[in-house]
This record gives structure tokens, C-alpha cells and sequence, in this order.
């Protein structure tokens, strides 16, 4: 019988054990999922709060990647997943302190609506000039990677990036766009520069091809009805419970003749190290746990993986009463760039985005600090973040008011930064990963930091073992 190991109990570690449990029912295979903390799941972890559904970690998925809502189906939670509220969105950016609406027509930053992006206070008439002036770009040989900024800057000048790039990243790599690579963030981007020179154009383009459908466009993001813990709390028990090791701290990984030997510090049952055989293991940590794992059994891949940087960040939920509801702008949120000199990077009015997230006479808003933003409010007591946020609340959208309830959670270098070379260190690292038969990785660090993708390299891995 073959026996895997799977370090990691977050979502992808989670993916991973689920694609093995019908062979592990049928006596083919076991498996023993290793997580050093009391809980399963990672990020996603859902609070519920005077009626209000508090996201931890990730509040929602882009229905467009396709992995998190199989799952769900496949374990029965086709009639739970919910859509944003897309006909109530839009976004806002803080510029010299006024929240301005996103215009209509921006595809994440290009432009597609001449009147509305024309009419917009959010760029200057220089950048509208280079809008119109981007249309005319010609194609270009792709030469080596680069960062997300130097791309945006190149066809929309250096005030896109501070106003739309930047602060469009920050929400969901909780980085910056002079670091993050273009070919693994935004590879769309670098194939629309190659084949259609103007991103405008290309957007377009790839516009007229979509079929007109009489039926409602799929909402931008899908959720949970009870939040995103409710995946976790209903895969767990289809899993085998004696399988699943909980403060369980795996200290080392070793290649053996034939398989792995994995050591761990079993907490919970106060012994000291062990050590267990298997014949495959699936690392599903972040990349500088897994880095750590592998330091002696291969230093050239441990640096590779060590490279990948990772970046901190903080979610703080706060619920508020009816008059606040009523007071706050329509949308379903803002971003705040570097420039203005806030520490806060986002805010989403949850009641609008997700209106089953909060009673109808609450309001409930999800503020977001990433990377130094988030370092410099780190030690900070919870009383000392709340007042920070506070204070920026009331700077932004004049909000003087006391939350019901506020609750903070960090989370220590738990987001992948994908930096320049980002493929090519990949392609480095599987080169590397080849070398050891049985090893398989998966997780945020490699191909897409999403839940979805991250489901996606669960189950990549659960297949990439069972070919030993
Ligand atoms: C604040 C925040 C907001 C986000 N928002 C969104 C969003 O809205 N939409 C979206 O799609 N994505 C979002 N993401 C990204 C997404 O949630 C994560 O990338 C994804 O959940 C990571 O899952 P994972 O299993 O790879 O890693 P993790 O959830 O980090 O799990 C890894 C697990 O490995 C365990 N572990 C580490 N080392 C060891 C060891 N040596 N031994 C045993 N166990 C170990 C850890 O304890 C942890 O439980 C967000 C992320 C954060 C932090």
C-alpha cells in the first residue's frame, strides 16, 4: 500500500487529502495530513458576530477560476455558493483625499469606455492623453520579464501606476507593482503587448468574441452563504479523521533509498520528535516553510524556494449600526494609494458586496493592511489598531462613529509575492523537484495565490504522487 504525507493543513493541503480519500476508501492508499496548528483550513476562517459573518482570511473567490466552486459542488454546496452584488458595484480611489468612483468601462486598469474614462476626475489630462494615445502602440517582441509597473507605466504613464496598479494589486497580493512580476501576475497583459502592441485594443478585441448571451454575466467574486470556513468545515469530515494530525509541527523531511522520512514534533501529545516512512510526500506550506523542510535534503531547491517572497498582512472586521449604513457611500469599497500617506490600503463595505454577510440595520466593513503597511501597525495592541483605523476611517469617509464590534486578525507572511523571474525560478524549482522522486509541491507560492488556484495545486499534487 502506498503511504503519503501531506504537510500542511490549509486549503491546499486540504485539496490535496480530499483527492486521495476515494482511494484511500477503496484500501489503495493511506495518507496523513501533518498541520501545526489546532486548526484545519489556514486562512480561511470565518467569525459570525451579532448577526454579521466576519471574513479572517479571504471573504470570497474570482468565479472565473473554476477549482473552488467545483469543490464546493462536488461536496454539496452548489445551493450555499452566493455572488457578489455586481449591479451595486463600484469601486473608489483615494485621491488627495477624496473617494473618486472607478469609471465604468476599466478593465482591471485599461480603459475600454472613451465617455466615462474621459469624463473622470480620477487621471489628469496627460494620462487621458496617453489613453488615447495607447490605442495607436504596435506590437512588441516579447523581450525578459518585468515588473507590473514598468508594463502599466510603458502604455499609461506613471500616474496609472500610483492611482489604479498599485493599489489594484495591493488588495490582492498585498504588494506593490515595481515588484511583482508581469508574466505571473498579469501574463494576460504581457500577451495582449505582444500580440495587439495596445492593451485597449487587445481588451476590445477580446471583447467582440465574447458571445452576446441573453442570460445575466457571472458575478465577478462567489462566496459562501455562511462564509468561506463553511468549505472547510464541510471537506474536513469527509476526510479521515484519524488521518489528520493537528498541532502537529513537521521539523524535517528527509529522502530515503525508497520514499521519505518526515519528522515531527507531535504537540498536542507532549512527546518529543518522530519520526514516520512514507513513500510520497506533498508539501503544502507557504514556500519558506517549505524552504526550511528541504535545507538539508537539497539547498539549491530550498534557496530557490526561499526566494519567493512573502508578505504579512492584517484584516480588521468592524460592525456598525443602521445610521452608519445609510451614511456610507454606495459600493463596494475603496483603495487607497501609496501617495496618499494612509497605512490603510482597502476597505469593502461587506453589507453591499456580500449582502448576506450582515443584517439589513448593520454595516459591516472589512479594512485591509498589507506588507510595511502592516508591519508598522504590527505590535500595536488591538486597541492601538482599532484607533488607527479609526482615525483613517474618519480622515476618508468622515465616519466618527463607534464600531460594535471590531475583531483583528494578522496573518505572518501568508501572501506569495510573485517578483520578477517568477517563471523562470519555477521552471528552476521543478528541474529541482524531479530530483526528488515522491516530492510534490503546492500552495500559494507557485501558480496563482487564489483559493482557487490553490485547490487546483492540491489536486495537481494528489495526482502528481499517485504517478510515482
Ligand atoms: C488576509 C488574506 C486575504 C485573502 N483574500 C483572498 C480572497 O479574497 N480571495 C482569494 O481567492 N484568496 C485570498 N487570499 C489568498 C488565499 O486565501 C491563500 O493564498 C490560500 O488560502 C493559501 O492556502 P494554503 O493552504 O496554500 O496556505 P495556508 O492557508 O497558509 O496553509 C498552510 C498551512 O500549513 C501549516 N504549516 C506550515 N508549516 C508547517 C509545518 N512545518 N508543519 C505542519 N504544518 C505546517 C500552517 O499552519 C498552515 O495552516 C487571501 C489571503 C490572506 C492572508
Amino acid at each position: 500500500m502506498t503511504h503519503i504525507a501531506i504537510i500542511g493543513g490549509g486549503i491546499s493541503g486540504l485539496a490535496a487529502a480530499f483527492a486521495l480519500e476515494e482511494l484511500r476508501r477503496s484500501g489503495a492508499l493511506e495518507y496523513a495530513l501533518y498541520e501545526s496548528s489546532p486548526h484545519l483550513g489556514g486562512v480561511l476562517r470565518t467569525e459570525h458576530v451579532e448577526g454579521c459573518i466576519v471574513e479572517a482570511g479571504p471573504d470570497s473567490f474570482l468565479t472565473e477560476k473554476p477549482w473552488a466552486a467545483d469543490l464546493c459542488r462536488i461536496l454539496g454546496l452548489g445551493d450555499q455558493l452566493i455572488g457578489s452584488n455586481d449591479t451595486g458595484r463600484k469601486t473608489y480611489i483615494l485621491v488627495r483625499g477624496r473617494l473618486i468612483p472607478m469609471p465604468d468601462g476599466l478593465m482591471f486598469m485599461v480603459p475600454t469606455k472613451i465617455l466615462p474614462t474621459g469624463f473622470s476626475s480620477l487621471f489628469s489630462w496627460t494620462t487621458k492623453l496617453r489613453m488615447a494615445q495607447e490605442l495607436f502602440h504596435r506590437p512588441r517582441a516579447a523581450n525578459a520579464d518585468e515588473s507590473v509597473a514598468s508594463l502599466v507605466e510603458r502604455h499609461y504613464g506613471a500616474e496609472m501606476v500610483n492611482r489604479l496598479a498599485d493599489p489594484l494589486l495591493s488588495g490582492v497580493y498585498g504588494g506593490e507593482a515595481a515588484s511583482l512580476s508581469v508574466r505571473a501576475v498579469l501574463p494576460r497583459f504581457a500577451e495582449m503587448e505582444r500580440t495587439h502592441g495596445s492593451l485597449g485594443r487587445a481588451m476590445l478585441a477580446a471583447r467582440k468574441k465574447i458571445p452576446h448571451s441573453a442570460n445575466k454575466p457571472a458575478p465577478l467574486f462567489t462566496s459562501l452563504k455562511n462564509g468561506m470556513q463553511q468549505l472547510v468545515e464541510t471537506l474536513v469530515p469527509r476526510l479521515d479523521q484519524a488521518s489528520l494530525l493537528t498541532n502537529t509541527h513537521v521539523h524535517s523531511i528527509h529522502p530515503e533509498a525508497e520514499g521519505w522520512t518526515v519528522g515531527v514534533y507531535p504537540e498536542a501529545r507532549g512527546s518529543g520528535l518522530n519520526s514516520d516512512r512514507f513513500d510520497a510526500v506533498i508539501l503544502a506550506v507557504p514556500t519558506h516553510a517549505a524552504a526550511q523542510l528541504l535545507a538539508t535534503s537539497s539547498p539549491d531547491l530550498s534557496a530557490e524556494l526561499a526566494a519567493i517572497a512573502y508578505s504579512s498582512s492584517i484584516t480588521v472586521g468592524l460592525g456598525y449600526d443602521r445610521g452608519v449604513r445609510e451614511s456610507l457611500p454606495p459600493g463596494f469599497g475603496f483603495l487607497v494609494p501609496r501617495s496618499e500617506g494612509k497605512r490603510l490600503l482597502a476597505a469593502t463595505f461587506v453589507h453591499n458586496k456580500f449582502p448576506h454577510r450582515a443584517p439589513d440595520d448593520r454595516a459591516l466593513l472589512r479594512c485591509f493592511f498589507a506588507g510595511s503597511n502592516a508591519e508598522s501597525i504590527w505590535p500595536l495592541s488591538d486597541d492601538a489598531i482599532v484607533t488607527v483605523v479609526r482615525d483613517e476611517l474618519e480622515q476618508i469617509l468622515g465616519l466618527r462613529a463607534a464600531p460594535l464590534f471590531a475583531r483583528i486578525y494578522k496573518w505572518k507572511s501568508a501572501m506569495a509575492q510573485y517578483g520578477v523571474g517568477h517563471l523562470e525560478r519555477l521552471d528552476r524549482i521543478e528541474r529541482l523537484r524531479q530530483q526528488l522522486p515522491g516530492l510534490a509541491l503546492a500552495g500559494n507560492g507557485y501558480r496563482g495565490i487564489g483559493v482557487p488556484d490553490c485547490i487546483r495545486s492540491g489536486q495537481d499534487a494528489a495526482r502528481q504522487v499517485l504517478n510515482l
